[in-house]
């Protein structure tokens, strides 16, 4: 069964001023829309068909893994921002985020200096390891965490898409819309 681009679980007008309609309507509706008609193009008729994305991505290299990473990468993006995004998380993901980090502001400084010196086109994560350690790491690519048994709890995209229409080429900009609209509760449930 050929995949669908999940619906964006916002309005596209819903993260400005920080995130703008135009970024939304490139990103989401034109490249994350190319990745998934590339993918279904790609995997018709083969094995791949009938396997969800999870075991594609693990599963496979080259043309296919690039887009099924990237249908993967983005999914995970989406609902990494909301419009009532912001701030610091609490809770369980808060302690293990001072517990491994020291305190919020330097794993927020920390993961902003990943993001923004990922070298070309690529992800700037934070991932629940197999042993339940937080990490920040980065991919290059379509690259993902999942491939080696991490669990993403954020994903931040750092391809030129995601920030050119809005902040042209200042990352770290970039990097201060997405803190204003990360969306904590989302990273709180995908911990393990
Ligand atoms: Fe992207």
């Amino acid at each position: 069964m050929a995949f669908t681009l999940p619906p964006l679980p916002y309005d596209r007008h819903a993260l400005e001023p920080h995130i703008s309609a135009e970024t939304l309507d490139l990103h989401y509706g034109k490249h994350n829309q190319t990745y998934v008609d590339k993918l279904n193009g790609l995997i018709e008729g083969t094995d791949f068909a009938d396997q969800s994305l999870e075991e594609i991505v693990k599963a496979s290299e080259g043309a296919v893994f690039n887009n099924a990473a990237q249908m993967s990468n983005h999914d995970i993006y989406w609902q990494c921002m909301g419009p009532n995004g912001g701030g610091e998380p609490t809770g369980a993901l808060a302690e293990k985020i001072n517990a491994t980090f020291g305190d919020y502001a330097t794993f927020k400084q920390r993961f902003t200096e990943a993001a923004v010196n990922v070298f070309g086109s690529g992800w700037a994560w934070l991932v629940q390891q197999p042993d339940h350690s937080l990490a920040i790491k980065t991919t290059s690519n379509a690259g993902t965490p999942i491939t080696e048994g991490d669990t993403p709890l954020l994903a931040c995209d750092m391809w030129e898409h995601s920030y050119y229409v809005d902040y042209r080429n200042a990352r770290p900009k970039y990097m201060e819309a997405f803190w204003s609209v990360v969306n904590w509760d989302y990273a709180a449930a995908q911990l393990g």
